[in-house]
């Protein structure tokens, strides 16, 4: 089942047609998919502080995309444009235009909760509603009425598990509480909270930071599997990771996008001397 994202003021599905395009300030970048989201031009300011400058970007589905770049450089601040994060930071300013499947995500008919139902987000540490493990996957469900019965509301709860990799780990005893997983199981179950209701774009900023290499690795496996089905941003420290995980490289410096391309590329021939300093450890 899927929401659409747009409610008119008196709550009506509002139009998705060409008024809400963007206005393209660049040619489509080289990519053999769909692009799901396509940012133009933005800026976001906390503030007096102006965090990202002109950042366009297109991303494509069915890929993971790696943001990487020094601390401090805008990969978060981006990220959160995606699902419109950055309006719940006082302060905070967006401008530009970012698309999801053609349809601008800050055009003010979009409902940011239909929306961060389209564009799921994990996060840094594993964030597990303090409730059972079943409970913390069936909640988005409910919450959007997904479900039309317990019996497929236990089979979504299910499944979600299952492609998270968690099932056979958890399934004799999903009354227990999510946050008595170790790091690593709570963010599968994080993952799998967010898969359930049915997400086309995952963002991840840096998913793994907190967990051990084994951890680690299973997270990556898991991303790995879920590429096939979802468009996936992530936002790493690690460039090892980036070319690991990632078949499309964005790199930030200083809130601008400096380049982006193929993993492949960025990490063997980038053409910035920028990048080509950050992936060989000069700085950051
Ligand atoms: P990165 O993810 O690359 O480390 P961020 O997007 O977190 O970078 O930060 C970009 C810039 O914006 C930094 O200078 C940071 O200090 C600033 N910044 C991030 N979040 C906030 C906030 N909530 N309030 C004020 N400044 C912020």
């Amino acid at each position: 089942m899927r929401f659409p994202i747009f409610r008119s003021p008196d709550g009506t599905e509002a139009g998705s047609g060409t008024d809400l395009q963007s206005r393209p300030t660049e040619p489509p970048a080289d990519v053999t998919r769909p692009i799901k989201v396509s940012a133009r031009d933005v800026n976001v300011y906390y503030g007096d502080k102006q965090a990202l400058f002109d950042v366009s970007l297109d991303v494509p589905d069915k890929t993971v995309t790696a943001l990487i770049g020094p601390s401090g450089c805008g990969k978060s601040t981006f990220l959160r444009c995606i699902n419109r994060m950055n309006d719940t930071i006082p302060g905070a300013q967006v401008s530009g235009t970012i698309n999801l499947d053609g349809q601008d995500l800050n055009h003010r008919s979009v409902d940011p909760v239909l929306l961060r139902q389209r564009v799921g987000m994990v996060f840094q540490r594993p964030n597990p509603f303090p409730k059972s493990i079943y409970e913390n996957v069936a909640y988005g469900l409910r919450i959007h009425g997904l479900a039309e019965s317990k019996a497929e509301q236990d089979a979504i709860v299910e499944q979600s598990l299952r492609r998270a990799g968690l099932w056979d780990e958890v399934a004799d005893r999903l009354h227990n509480p999510g946050t008595g997983l170790s790091g690593g199981q709570q963010q599968r179950l994080v993952i799998a909270r967010a898969i359930a209701i049915s997400p086309e774009v995952i963002l991840m900023d840096e998913p793994c930071s907190a967990l051990d290499p084994i951890a680690t690795a299973r997270i990556e496996e898991l991303i790995d599997e879920l590429r096939e089905q979802y468009c996936i941003i992530i936002v790493t420290h690690s460039m090892a990771q980036a070319a690991r995980v990632s078949q499309r490289t964005a790199f930030f410096h200083l809130g601008r996008l400096v380049e982006t391309g193929d993993t492949e590329e960025i990490f063997t021939n980038p053409r910035d001397p920028r990048t080509l300093d950050y992936i060989t450890g000069r700085f950051g």
